[in-house]
């Protein structure tokens, strides 16, 4: 029985551009045994997908339902170790999707209640009250627009302590690779991607977009491919 299934067009258009995943019958084989290899002692994924994923091309996702997608260029890129070290990756994900849902939760929770916060020191607190009195600010929109840089603020704050613990896990499942496939498997692997999507730092050209992409970076949940390279060649 075949393990990876073709999205179907509805699936496709729900979460990818449409049409076109295909793969020819050994490149099936190739994910397949993959899989196989990588579930040898347990079964980890609940649905292995085959689609076209937007954006970066040669990658592979895993939802925290544990369903992976992984995209049919990824499949046509890599050799079956390579393969292997990818899925191996993608197994700590669906292994530990609870955990990163905890983690959505909790900061959620923390962005609001460190926006109320803002807020209410902001807004609220007799100096900063009475300094908009006096200037005439104290009205609805002036509330407003505290409020919402009090939010702003509190989000982009959460948000790079959830980066943190995002790259964090990406390292972890870098490693979870090397119980499936070899460091070197895994670092080609890398390269291959980086080769193929380009650095996620540096989707822009020029100096204002440059700005951009640093910013974009600071909450990038991968660290830099160069990085993840260097922690595994410390174990070929
Ligand atoms: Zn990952």
């Amino acid at each position: 029985m075949e393990i990876a299934r073709r999205l179907s067009e509805r699936e496709i258009c729900r979460i990818f551009y449409p049409n076109s995943s295909t793969l020819t019958a050994a490149e099936r084989r190739k994910l397949d045994s993959a899989v196989k290899y990588v579930e040898r002692d347990r079964k980890v994924f609940d649905e292995v997908l085959i689609g076209r994923l937007k954006g970066a091309a040669v990658n592979a996702i895993t939802f925290p339902d544990k369903r992976v997608i992984v995209d049919y260029r990824l499949v046509r890129c890599l050799d079956q170790d390579q393969l292997i070290s990818v899925m191996g990756h993608e197994a700590y994900h669906a292994k530990h999707s609870k955990r990163m849902l905890g983690v959505a939760a909790v900061s959620q929770v923390a962005v609001w209640a460190s926006g109320v916060a803002a807020v209410y020191f902001g807004a609220l607190s007799t100096p900063v009250q009475d300094t908009m009195v006096h200037l005439g600010f104290l009205d609805i929109p002036a509330l407003a627009a505290t409020a919402y840089a009090g939010l702003s603020s509190a989000q982009l704050a959460v948000g790079k302590v959830v980066t943190a613990i995002k790259r964090r896990e990406e390292t972890k499942a870098d490693l979870n690779a090397l119980n499936h496939g070899s460091a070197q498997s895994m670092i080609s692997a890398l390269e291959t991607m980086r080769a193929a999507n380009g650095d996620v730092y540096t989707s822009y050209e020029g100096k204002v977009l440059g700005l951009v992409n640093r910013f974009i970076g600071l909450f990038e949940p991968h660290p830099k491919f160069g990085k993840r390279i260097d922690v595994l060649r410390k174990h070929v």
